[in-house]
């Protein structure tokens, strides 16, 4: 069942909707208890997971193969910690998850166009699947986007639609537009943050069934936040995990309202005014899924960390000295971790996933223009 977060009206996971006749956000309810035992002999990518996606029987999965990505054993700062390349996905990023069960989902209903609305990453993603699974994705950016995330959006077969303004101004158009036919987008539908969930699985699978100490995380509108918290919840919940990790979220100072809403000790996340900032990924200045992350914080005794635009920049140079090349987004998760051990909120000898979401590649024009000059 997937239950409004206004009203807490239920709903069938097989009804074709985005959200709640009252304009309430849907959330997913609890699914099947996690069976490990049901893994054994299955393929190497999220699909093995399926169960946990609440998908129609009918359903055939939309697929790259994506998910398994490496769990890498890298030295950063002077610890050894393990890092989540999760920007080796298909599309250069993380939402390569979402995007594959929410895609098999909107197929499986039968769906034939959907609106969508993405700076770029997302956009990407779901043109990449929409396209695999015969679906017509009209891909919402703002006029701003770069001219490299606009053309992978419009190469994978999405159809642009170019909005004037700030990034709130084009969800507002796409939400208008999907008045006429179906908002698939990232931020609102429940299964791309089931799809997300196998953040989790996977990192506890690569990990022995053992659960690290921490997980920390670029956050902005709260997708895959909430997936990790989630899907951890789920292997503890079916005894598969002793403990839940700790959620460390990272967000950019110019863009900060889960930090403001955390410190504060708010049950909601309002919106803030924002300053720019080169983590473009996470510049929400009010996230959709705030709820999901203040759970995941209170749920976790997780944390929430500022950086400062020069601290995401360092941090950037630092993982590509270790052969990883990163969007300067991922890199406030390791900015972030830096000043968590300085603070020694994190301890030495505590075991550190590092989530990397997105690929470096996507940002060349970005990256080149910080370091013009210098080679
Ligand atoms: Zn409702």
């Amino acid at each position: 069942m997937f239950s409004c977060l206004a009203c807490s009206r239920s709903f069938p996971l097989h009804q074709p909707i985005w959200r709640c006749p009252c304009g309430g956000r849907l959330i997913p309810g609890a699914g099947p208890r996690f069976d490990r035992t049901a893994l054994t002999g299955r393929d190497g990518n999220l699909w093995r997971y399926r169960e946990a996606y609440q998908l129609s029987e009918s359903a055939s999965p939309v697929s790259l193969g994506e998910g398994f990505t490496p769990l890498a054993p890298v030295q950063f700062g002077g610890h050894a910690i393990q890092a989540k390349l999760d920007y080796l996905c298909p599309t250069g990023s993380y939402k390569d998850r979402g995007s594959a069960v929410m895609l098999t989902q909107l197929q499986a209903w039968g769906l034939t166009e959907i609106v969508e609305d993405s700076s770029g990453n997302a956009g990407a993603s779901v043109a990449a699947y929409a396209g695999l699974a015969g679906i017509r994705a009209h891909i919402y950016v703002p006029d701003t986007a770069s001219a490299g995330k606009m053309a992978q959006i419009g190469l994978h077969g999405g159809h642009l639609r170019k909005i004037p303004g700030s990034r709130e101004a084009c969800a507002a158009a796409a939400l208008q537009a999907a008045e006429g036919t179906f908002y698939a987008s990232h931020n609102w539908s429940p299964h791309f943050l089931l799809g997300l969930k196998s953040a989790a699985y996977e990192i506890a699978e690569q990990r022995n069934w053992v659960a690290p100490d921490w997980v920390v995380t670029p956050a902005g509108n709260g997708g895959l936040a909430g997936g990790l918290y989630y899907g951890f919840r789920d292997l503890l919940a079916a005894g598969v995990i002793e403990r839940m990790p700790r959620i460390a979220m990272a967000q950019a100072a110019n863009c900060a309202p889960v930090y403001a809403a955390w410190k504060q000790g708010l049950n909601h996340v309002p919106a803030i005014e924002k300053q720019p900032t080169v983590a473009e990924g996470i510049a929400s200045a009010q996230p959709v899924r705030g709820h999901e992350m203040l759970e995941a914080l209170r749920g976790s005794n997780g944390v929430v960390q500022t950086v400062t635009e020069d601290e995401i920049w360092g941090a950037f140079e630092s993982l590509a000295a270790q052969g990883l090349y990163v969007e300067p987004t991922s890199a406030t998760a390791a900015a972030a971790l830096g000043i968590l051990w300085r603070a020694g909120t994190i301890g030495a000898s505590e075991s550190v996933v590092l989530y990397l979401t997105g690929s470096g590649l996507k940002s060349t024009e970005t990256i080149a223009r910080h370091f013009a000059g210098r080679f």
